[in-house]
C-alpha cells in the first residue's frame, strides 16, 4: 500500500487528540508527518516526543525555548506564525490534510490542501461555513475529496451510499440537545459557563460545547450538510435526539430511513475518514444489544434553540456572505460568554443583531468572505463592548 502521510492540524484540540490515537491504532500505510497547535507548547512537546512528526507548527503568539529545543533535538522542522499551517499542508511529505483546528481559523489550511490536491479530512466545519461554495467548487474542479470528520456528516456519507443521489429525499441531522434540553426556557437566558460546558454526551473542546448548548453547532452542520452534499436547505431537517446514538439518517424517496448507529466517540468518524472507502477494526465500541436501548426522538423547540432558526436563515441565503458574518459573530459571542462578559442569552441575540446589520453579498469571492469574516467581529465586539452583561434583550 502506498504510505499515507498525515498532517494533523489542530493536534493538541479533542479531535486532534483523538486522531492521533487513531493513526498511532491503524498503522501502516498511516503516519503522521506534522502535527499544530496554536498555544499549547508543551502538549506540542509532548506529542512530537510520542509520535515523531517530522514538521510542527505553533501558530498563535511567541514560540518557547523549550519547543525550539525539542525541535532541534529530534530534528523536526519548527513552523511559527500565521502562515504555519498552509506551509504544512503544502509539504511534499505530508499526502493528506486532517483539519481539526477550531474557527475560521482552519479555512486558509482547508482551501490549502484542496488546492494542492490533497484529501481533507474535515472536523474544521466552519471552513464550510464561511466558504462552502469555494472549498467545494474547488474540490470538485480538481477530483479531491472531502470527507467529513463531523460525526453527523459521517453518518450521512456512510448511509448515503445506499441510493442515488436523485433518490435522496431528505438528510435529518441528530441533536443530542445539549444540556439545556430540559430547562425552562425562561431560565436558559442566565445560565453559566459551567452549566454550558456540561455537555451530556459527548467531551470536545470549549467551542463547540458552547455551540451545542445554544444550537449554533447544528445551525453550522445544517449549511455544512448542504454543501457536503449539495443539497438544498429544504432537504435538511434536525431531529432531537438526546442519546448521541443514531449520528443521522438518510430518508430516499420510496420512503426508507437508513441511520448510522454506534456510541458517542469520534475516534469512529475519525478512522471511517481515514480508511474510507475500507473500514478496519478500530477504537471506537461498537453496540451492545445485550442491554437494553431506549432511543428518543423530538422535533427541535426554536423557542428553546433560537440559534437554530438563524442558522436556517443564513442556509437560506446560500453561498453569500451571511453565513461568514453569523460564523464570525457567534465566534466572538462565545469568547465574550466563557470569559463573563455577555449572559448566555446574549449570545445567540448578538449573533442575530450582527446578521440583521450584515449587508449581505451575493456570489463572494474570498476576499469578500474574509471582509465579512472581518466586519462581523468587529460589528460583534462593538456591540458587546456597547451592551455588556446585565441588559441582553
Ligand atoms: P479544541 O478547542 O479542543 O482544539 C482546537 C485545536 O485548534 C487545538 O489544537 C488548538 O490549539 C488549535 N487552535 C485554536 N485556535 C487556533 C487558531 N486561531 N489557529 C490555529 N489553530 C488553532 O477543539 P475541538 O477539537 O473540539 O474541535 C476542533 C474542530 O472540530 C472544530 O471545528 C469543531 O467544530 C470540530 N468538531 C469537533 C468535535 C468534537 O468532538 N470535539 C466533533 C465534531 C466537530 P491549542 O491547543 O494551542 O489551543
Ligand atoms: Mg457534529
Amino acid at each position: 500500500l502506498p504510505e499515507k502521510r498525515v498532517a494533523i492540524l489542530g493536534s493538541t484540540g479533542s479531535i486532534g487528540v483523538a486522531a492521533l490515537d487513531v493513526v498511532r491504532h491503524l498503522g501502516s500505510p498511516f503516519r503522521v508527518t506534522a502535527i499544530s497547535a496554536h498555544k499549547s507548547a508543551d502538549k506540542l512537546i509532548e506529542q512530537l516526543d510520542r509520535h515523531g512528526p517530522a514538521a510542527v507548527a505553533i501558530t498563535g503568539g511567541e514560540v518557547p525555548d523549550a519547543l525550539r529545543a525539542a525541535c532541534k533535538s529530534r530534528g523536526a522542522s519548527l513552523l511559527t506564525g500565521p502562515d504555519a499551517l498552509v506551509e504544512i499542508v503544502n509539504r511534499d511529505d505530508v499526502d493528506v490534510v486532517l483539519n481539526a483546528v477550531v474557527g475560521a481559523a482552519g479555512l486558509p489550511a482547508s482551501l490549502a490542501a484542496v488546492n494542492a490536491g490533497k484529501p481533507l479530512l474535515l472536523a474544521n466545519k466552519e471552513s464550510l461555513v464561511v466558504a462552502g461554495r469555494l472549498l467545494i467548487d474547488a474540490a470538485r474542479d480538481r477530483g479531491v475529496p472531502i470527507l467529513p470528520i463531523d460525526s453527523e456528516h459521517s453518518a450521512v456519507f456512510q448511509a448515503i451510499q445506499c441510493g442515488r443521489r436523485d433518490e435522496i429525499r431528505r438528510v435529518i441531522l441528530t441533536a443530542s440537545g445539549g444540556p439545556f434540553r430540559t430547562w425552562p426556557v425562561d431560565k436558559i437566558d442566565d445560565a453559566t459557563p459551567a452549566d454550558a460546558l456540561k455537555h451530556p454526551t459527548w467531551r470536545m473542546g470549549g467551542k463547540i460545547t458552547i455551540d451545542s448548548a445554544t444550537m449554533f453547532n447544528k445551525s453550522l452542520e445544517v449549511i455544512e450538510a448542504c454543501w457536503l452534499f449539495d443539497l438544498p436547505v429544504e432537504q435538511v431537517d434536525v431531529v432531537i435526539h438526546p442519546e448521541s446514538i443514531v449520528h443521522s439518517m438518510v430518508e430516499f424517496v420510496d420512503g426508507s430511513t437508513l441511520a448510522q448507529l454506534s456510541p458517542p466517540d469520534m475516534k469512529m468518524p475519525i478512522q471511517y475518514a481515514l480508511t474510507y472507502p475500507h473500514r478496519k477494526p478500530g477504537l471506537a465500541r461498537a453496540m451492545d444489544w445485550s442491554k437494553r436501548q431506549v432511543l428518543h426522538f423530538d422535533p427541535p423547540d426554536l423557542e428553546r434553540y433560537p440559534a437554530l432558526r438563524l442558522g436556517y436563515d443564513a442556509a437560506r441565503a446560500g453561498g453569500t456572505t451571511l453565513a461568514a458574518a453569523l460564523n464570525a459573530a457567534n465566534e466572538v459571542a462565545v469568547d465574550a460568554f466563557l470569559s463573563g462578559k455577555i449572559r448566555f442569552g446574549a449570545i445567540w441575540r448578538t449573533v442575530e443583531q450582527t446578521m440583521k446589520r450584515h449587508a449581505v453579498q451575493a456570489l463572494p469571492t474570498m476576499a469578500d468572505l474574509l471582509e465579512a469574516d472581518r466586519w462581523a467581529r468587529a460589528e460583534t465586539a462593538r456591540a458587546i463592548a456597547d451592551c455588556p452583561l446585565p441588559t441582553a434583550g
